[in-house]
């Protein structure tokens, strides 16, 4: 048996995005990952064995790729509102594609943003934010404050490779030279890596951040009210007196805060309160982003249409409006007509009245492997893998692009290829 090794392979199983893995393979299965976590070995080990499934489906038979680019494209043309969805764990290049065929077929399009950061792109949108690299925290960062997110279990390199034990130029003694605080609704395995854990109580964020920026302008606060938080007024003094103390500090914080009460409020708060520590010392912000290239379907819409998410391309230009041209919204309201699922899930993170009608509407799924979702659609196409079997590109979470480099060799196209096959077929008709 040939074995294939790759160095600095990238893992695009979360948005860490680690491109130090060494990955050796037979043809038809990554078999060793040096340096992945226990979540990337299990992305790269699990790939399943391509060259065993059917290259597209057609209601839940084996179907030649070329039929089932017609059935697809016969689907969107007839669609009134065709949503496009997923993107998050698909390469910039098929991205783009998904992008380009939305536009030809005036669809709502959609990324998992949506359902995990949109919250933090439309405080962004509102009060900007001061950000930095994973690089720049590596080398600098002496306190570090994670919010709402536990990055033990989602993204289990953060702490050794960027953030918390990392030697860097100005932090040469990793751990030692850092501080680390967790501030959650409860007591994570990330809380054990803390020097300092506050437990606030569910859905005080905002009440907190609020607090916290009055504490760093020297304003008074209500003891009471600070009391309803789950935190003293003490804690909370003390935590502003040491941001305010680093010499570079930054936050992470994670769906906790984003995708709970207050939602975009509370990272509205997070960053300005970024942004008031910066007349005192070095502070930024930082979303952990959870799939892979979530960060890239990102920057590809804004590049493209000037928009992050929830995009609509209905009257032959784009516009966004979260909570209108979101996919969960545009099902539950029972608008979109057709579905082209990118790469993604929806069974595992959409509501059940957007799934009830996912159901009820022709879909066409793109993905690496036959899923139920799969079985039960219209159309199915396999495609390969971003990182294991296709090259292409991904952003991390700190918005920096890296190339891919694949081990295996797919015997089926990229989802590129499909999206692309997808629109010259419909010119076609
Ligand atoms: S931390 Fe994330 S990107 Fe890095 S190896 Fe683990 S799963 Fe992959």
């Amino acid at each position: 048996m040939d074995l294939i090794v790759v160095k600095n392979a990238t893992c695009t199983y979360c948005g860490c995005l680690c491109d130090d893995i060494e990955l050796h393979a037979s043809h038809e299965r990554v078999l060793k990952a040096k340096h992945a976590c226990v979540l990337g070995r299990a992305w790269f080990f699990n790939h399943p064995n391509q060259h065993a499934l059917p290259a597209a489906l057609i209601d839940g038979r084996p179907a030649t790729v070329d039929s089932a680019l017609q059935a697809a494209a016969a689907i969107l043309d007839d669609a009134d509102m065709p949503l496009v969805y997923g993107l998050g764990n698909s390469t910039c290049e098929s991205q783009r594609a998904a992008m380009m065929l939305a536009e030809q077929i005036g669809a709502v399009i959609d990324s998992h943003t949506s359902l995990t950061y949109g919250p933090g792109k439309i405080a962004g949108q509102l009060t900007g934010k001061l950000t930095c690299t994973l690089g720049e925290v590596k080398n600098r960062a002496d306190f570090v404050v994670y919010w709402g997110t536990n990055p033990v279990e989602s993204h289990p390199r953060h702490f050794n490779k960027f953030a918390l034990r990392a030697k860097g130029k100005f932090v040469p003694r990793g751990r030692r030279d850092r501080t680390m605080v967790l501030v959650d609704v409860r007591e994570t395995p990330s809380a054990r890596a803390s020097d300092q854990f506050l437990q606030i109580r569910s859905g005080a964020d905002l009440e907190v951040l609020t607090t916290l920026r009055a504490l760093v302008n020297n304003r008074t606060v209500d003891r009471g009210l600070v009391a309803a938080t789950g935190l003293t007024c003490e804690q909370l003094v003390d935590l502003a007196e040491r941001m305010k103390q680093a010499r570079f500090g930054v936050f992470f914080f994670g769906s906790g805060l984003t995708m709970t009460r207050g939602k975009h409020a509370n990272v509205t708060a997070l960053l300005s309160l970024t942004a008031e520590l910066n007349a005192f010392t070095k502070f930024a912000a930082m979303p952990m982003r959870d799939y892979g290239n979530e960060t890239g379907a990102d920057a590809v819409m804004n590049s493209l249409a000037g928009y992050p998410f929830g995009l609509d391309y209905s009257r032959g230009y784009p516009r966004s409006n979260p909570g209108e041209f979101t996919a969960v919204d545009v099902l539950v309201r029972q608008e979109a007509d057709a579905a082209l699922i990118v790469a993604a899930d929806p069974w595992t993170t959409m509501p059940q009245a957007a799934l009830d009608h996912l159901d009820r509407i022709p879909r066409i799924v793109i993905d690496r492997k036959i899923t139920p979702a799969s079985l039960a659609a219209r159309v199915h196409f396999t495609t390969a893998a971003p990182g294991i079997s296709e090259a292409g590109t991904a952003y991390r979470m700190d918005r920096i692009p890296f190339p891919l480099r694949p081990a295996l060799r797919s015997p089926h196209a990229t989802d590129e290829d499909i999206l692309d096959g997808i629109q010259n077929a419909l010119r076609a008709t």
